[in-house]
């Protein structure tokens, strides 16, 4: 029944770009941690928005599902099909052939590009233009653009610059029917109505494909300074940093905060043997501070107002990141703990944000509740601390395999953490998204008002529940009590 679509969708594309055979197909529909794993007849990959356009309007008119898919480096199932529509046609559009950097513009401070343009290659081009595109995330060399504002990324630059929604001027965008929507305005002010961008940025391809987005550039910063610091307890950490936000302002760009079993576990993993801290340090915090004033003078000022925080307690002891080779090795050790997590096996990844103030009490209450369950569990808990972003992710005990300790802990620690978050007023997702694995849960912490306005949207958009269907909203009969 399928052969006449993948023909069609043969002639649009090209044979070479329409993969229906094995291997290929399973690398696209497996997702990043290899946790979810779907069906789909082809793989297809345009070259152009008005190829994306051509697949589109052929899937509306034959009511095929499509999972658009960048980079496939998001953690929580988004990115794969899974059986939502049993007996449903499901392809997977693959953005990676659009990865033209169209345009970079350092007067206006804006840049142009196609959605399949990898993160990397971003930064690149606006480096080469003498200019800073400032998202950062671990997995910049894969993650693609339209990916990231899909997922409204992270990552350890937000404190300074802010996550993806606020670093995108404009959009262009192929809508469920296959029209296309061309909104590549690069304004700064435009108050003419419905910010219509928005809807896509955060909606994991549920309502249309990016094909193309104006970015925000910034002024390169003349220096950087790094630091690795041991310190107390989560307490001092969120107490030390708002003493460096009083002493150096808005140039803190990186705040994250390392326990000491992720500590371990990514220096096992990177087999990193050098010495680190002369005594064990229970907390610790890798900072990155920028600024534009000549390097002297920004690196004195850094170090004084650790010197000052030393002398106030809130510092146990500082390793500062005085090489290149040096401030290289604190971010690998922070950046690399993700990995290390996924080659070990066996977590829990709870990605939940709080309030600045209460993630002493969030780690406190959620980490006596993952104890209580087995006291052996290894409290990996790391993440972007300067946004209230934590990434509380329990490493089964050495003595466990990794299905023993999903089967027995897995669910119940998942709702233990955001029950914790949740009372703190905090969020079950604070850059991860939803995809499949947390949008059950959604039912539980949001309202109906909300849900069921999501829907609505949804719907006028997306009527036939094409794109990437079973993603991010819960099912429509859970929220409205009925099927239609
Ligand atoms: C080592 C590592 C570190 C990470 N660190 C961070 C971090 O610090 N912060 C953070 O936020 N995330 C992080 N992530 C998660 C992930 O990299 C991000 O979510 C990233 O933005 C996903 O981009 P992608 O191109 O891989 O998207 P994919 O995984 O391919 O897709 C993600 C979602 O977006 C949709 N989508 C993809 N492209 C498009 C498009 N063009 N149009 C419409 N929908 C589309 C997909 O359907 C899916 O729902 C990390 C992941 C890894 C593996």
């Amino acid at each position: 029944m399928s052969t006449p679509h993948v023909a069609r969708l043969t002639e649009i594309v090209g044979a070479a770009n329409c993969l229906t055979g094995e291997p290929e197909l399973t690398t696209y529909t497996t997702d990043y941690r290899k946790l979810y794993m779907g069906r789909a007849i082809a793989v297809v990959r345009p070259a152009h928005t008005s190829q994306v356009s051509e697949v589109m309007r052929y899937c509306d008119e034959h009511r095929i599902a499509v999972v658009p898919q960048g980079g496939n480096t998001s953690l929580q199932g988004g990115a794969v099909p899974t059986d939502a529509m049993p007996g449903q046609d499901c392809i997977v559009v693959s953005l990676t052939r659009l990865n033209k950097v169209i345009s970079v513009d350092p007067v206006n401070d804006a840049m142009v590009v196609q959605a399949g343009v990898t993160l990397a290659a971003a930064r690149e081009a606006a480096e080469a233009a003498g200019r800073l595109f400032p998202l950062r995330i671990g997995s910049e060399g894969s993650c693609q653009i339209g990916g990231n504002l899909s997922t409204n990324a992270g990552g350890t630059a937000v404190l300074r610059y802010g996550n993806m929604r606020e670093l995108v001027l404009g959009l262009e965008v192929v809508l469920p029917n296959g029209d296309v929507w061309n909104g590549l305005r690069a304004l700064r002010k435009d108050n003419t109505g419905y910010d219509l961008k928005q809807f896509f940025i955060g909606a994991e391809g549920t309502l249309g494909i990016i094909t193309a987005a104006v970015l925000k550039l910034f002024p390169k910063p003349r220096s950087t300074s790094v630091a690795l610091i041991g310190t107390a307890s989560p307490e001092s950490a969120v107490e030390l940093l708002a003493f460096l936000k009083t002493r150096l302002g808005h140039n803190i760009t990186a705040f994250e905060l390392i326990s000491a079993p992720a500590m371990k576990l990514v220096r096992e993993y990177l087999r990193d043997n050098e010495p680190l801290f002369e005594a064990e340090q229970d907390w610790m915090v890798l900072i990155e501070a920028i600024s534009h004033a000549d390097q002297a003078d920004a690196v004195e000022l850094f170090h004084a107002a650790l010197t000052d925080a030393y002398d106030s307690g809130l510092v146990k002891d500082a390793l500062l990141g005085t090489s290149e080779a040096h401030a290289r090795r604190f971010w690998q050790l922070r950046e690399e703990i993700s990995d290390a997590q996924t080659r070990t096996g066996g977590s829990v990844r709870c990605d939940i944000s709080v309030p600045l103030a209460d993630i002493p009490q969030f780690i406190h209450e959620a980490t006596a509740r993952v104890l209580a369950l087995d006291p052996a569990i290894r409290m990996v808990v790391y993440g972007h601390m300067g946004d209230g972003n934590v990434h509380f992710n329990p490493l089964r005990p050495g003595t466990m395999t990794a299905r023993a300790f999903s089967d027995a802990y897995g669910s119940r620690i998942a709702e233990q953490v955001d029950n914790v978050a949740m009372s703190v007023n905090g969020s079950i997702s604070a850059e991860h998204g939803v995809g499949v694995a947390k949008r059950d849960e959604l039912l539980n912490v949001k309202c109906e008002v909300e849900l069921q306005t999501c829907w609505h949207i949804k719907r006028a958009l997306d009527p036939k529940n094409l794109l990437n269907p079973g993603k991010v909203l819960p099912d429509f009969a859970a929220v409205f009590g009925s099927t239609k």
